[in-house]
């Protein structure tokens, strides 16, 4: 099979691509499209915490062009901000929890009300469809929202029961840990550099982003927005840089890191973090599971699987990557992907036309290709797509099922982190567990069946952070109320849920003794309070029960 696809073949690719993607002069200028142009980009920049001598050309993924000429920090710049964070956060922790979630409602407010210029941002940064930005905007209002609205609670002084009923008072505080370090991906850049850092805020930390250098504008909107609802610009820092250095400072100079990332990097900054004895939660990669039980509505079924496999162009790390598909349904849910993928619309542009975007660079679209080429020489076949896109821009690839993918081809276990998904079929429910369970990774599952408690039932022995029933990943993602992350390689930790703020404070237990201290009386010996401890210790058991 060719590996490149022409213009008009079967995924649909209407739009203003070009033939020859090499030529950006003959693409279509996407910047001069949107809602930027050079000088809000520059104003953006000056958004930065920066004193950087270096700088690294960022491109637009769609076309190759250039948007802006990125300051990368050195150590020192990364520290200088630390440093700043550290002096600004002692006043931000004296503001009231109610006011710090009052100016988090105003950022809430200037996202949505300044979407369209965030959602044109995003995608001049990552290639995405617009409704995957969308789903960006809609996730950080929904986390800012939800710890605005919850924070007072979770942060209050809780009483605790003391060692000695009324003599013993105790009292359990929530302090925050200072400046948090937000290390974060490219994928979700504009909600990764604002879900993490709104619990952190409301909780009275310091926050500095360092985004990737590919999308550091989207960070820098953020820190904009945030600043104008009455953030301290000092409180809410993005310092622009490299992985290693600039990464690497942050895990040397903060007091509680949120790395989101692959799971290499995360294990590199688990060692590096370790020495200094800080807290972390670590978002790592995925290899996630779709299973169709033999009772799943088949329709729906396809339906999901095309927006859990393809949603951000398989960039994201609870998308579907294998689906185990029971025996009595494998043809039909063949016949069905095979039908409906090639009908996804797969384009570049501003609008929502779009389906499925474009990758995010040559190293994503060469993963991908080596994943399909590895498996298909070792004998998986096509059901669909499987090529690259280059009519459409320098980085797309069709939205892709394989099948027969054998034992030992990387597409099996190893995350593609692309339009890709592979197609089994299952022998029953005990197979189709043991399949999922498969692997390192313990992000997220996906289970489609008509018999809810069956599912939850076989949720419950999935081992997963997250599982959806009769859903790809947004019913657990966008239920903020409860916790997400990964078991096993996908991560330590979690975000959203109770911990998700909690998480960004240490606990401070205040204990007070009324009337005599905890000590024998003077006169007394050790013996004898010995024996009248264990005299109680019995006799509250027996009342007590155990
Ligand atoms: P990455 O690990 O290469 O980079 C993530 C961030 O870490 C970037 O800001 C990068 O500059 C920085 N970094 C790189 N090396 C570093 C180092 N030595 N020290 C400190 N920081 C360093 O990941 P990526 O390729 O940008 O993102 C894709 C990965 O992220 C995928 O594996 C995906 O599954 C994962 N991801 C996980 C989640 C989640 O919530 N678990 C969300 C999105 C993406």
């Amino acid at each position: 099979m060719s590996e490149e696809a022409r213009a008009g073949d079967p995924i649909r690719a209407p739009g203003p691509a070009t033939s020859d993607v090499s030529t950006s002069r003959r693409s279509p200028d996407y910047l001069a499209a949107s809602r930027l142009d050079d000088g809000r980009l520059s104003d953006l920049l000056a958004q930065a915490s920066t004193d950087a001598a270096e700088f690294r050309e960022v491109r637009l993924p769609w076309t190759e062009a250039r948007l802006v000429d990125l300051p990368l920090n050195g150590a020192a710049g990364v520290r200088e901000a630390v440093r700043r964070g550290r002096v600004a956060q002692a006043a931000w922790a004296r503001v009231p929890v109610e006011e710090r979630a009052r100016r988090l409602l105003a950022f809430h407010d200037l996202v949505l009300e300044r979407n369209e210029e965030a959602l044109d941002l995003v995608q001049l940064e990552t290639g995405k469809a617009r409704r995957d930005a969308f789903e960006e905007l809609a996730d950080i209002a929904v986390v800012t929202r939800h710890y605005a609205r919850k924070g007072a609670h979770l942060l209050r002084p809780r009483r605790r029961a003391g060692l000695i009923p009324f003599l013993t008072r105790v009292w359990e505080l929530r302090r925050p840990h200072g400046v948090v370090g937000v290390i974060a991906p490219w994928n979700y850049p504009l909600t990764l550099a604002a879900t993490d850092a709104a619990p952190a805020l409301i909780a009275g930390n310091a926050v500095v982003v360092k985004p990737d250098p590919q999308t550091t504008l989207s960070a820098l909107w953020i820190a904009e927005a945030m600043r104008e609802a009455g953030v301290p610009r000092d409180i809410f820092q993005v310092t622009p840089g490299d992985g290693p250095v600039a990464g690497g400072a942050v895990v040397d100079a903060a007091d509680f890191l949120m790395f989101t990332g692959s799971t290499a990097t995360g294990r590199e900054v688990a060692r590096r973090a370790a020495g200094r004895l800080i807290g972390m939660t670590l978002e790592l990669g995925g290899k996630n599971a779709m299973v169709v039980l033999e009772d799943a509505d088949l329709d729906r079924a396809v339906h999901g699987a095309l927006r859990g496999c393809f949603a951000n162009a398989g960039q994201l790390c609870i998308s579907l990557e294998r689906i185990y598909v029971h025996r009595a349904l494998y043809d039909d849910m063949r016949r069905a992907l095979a039908g409906a993928v090639p009908n996804l619309v797969v384009r570049p542009g501003l609008d929502y036309e779009a389906d499925v975007g474009s990758l995010l660079s040559a190293t994503q679209l060469d993963k991908t290709r080596a994943h399909v080429e590895d498996a298909t020489s070792r004998g998986a076949g096509v059901l669909v797509g499987g090529r690259r896109r280059p009519d459409l821009g320098p980085f797309f690839h069709e939205p892709t099922v394989l099948e027969r993918v054998p034992e030992g081809a990387a597409a099996r276990h190893e995350e593609t982190f692309g339009p890709v998904a592979a197609l089994y079929p299952v022998a029953d429910e005990a197979e189709a567990l043991a399949r999922t369970n498969e692997g390192s990774y313990g992000f997220n599952a996906s289970v489609w069946t008509r018999d809810l408690a069956r599912g939850r039932r076989f949720a419950a022995r999935v081992r997963a952070g997250t599982v959806n029933l009769n859903e790809g990943y947004a019913a657990a993602w966008g239920s903020v109320d409860a916790p997400m992350g990964g078991m096993g390689a996908s991560g330590v930790g979690r975000r959203h849920g109770d911990e998700g703020l909690l998480q960004f404070t240490e606990s401070q237990t205040i204990a007070a003794q009324t009337g005599h201290p905890l000590a024998a009386p003077a006169g007394v010996g050790h013996g004898t309070v010995a024996k009248a401890v264990l005299s109680t210790l019995r006799t509250v058991r027996r009342l007590r029960g155990p």
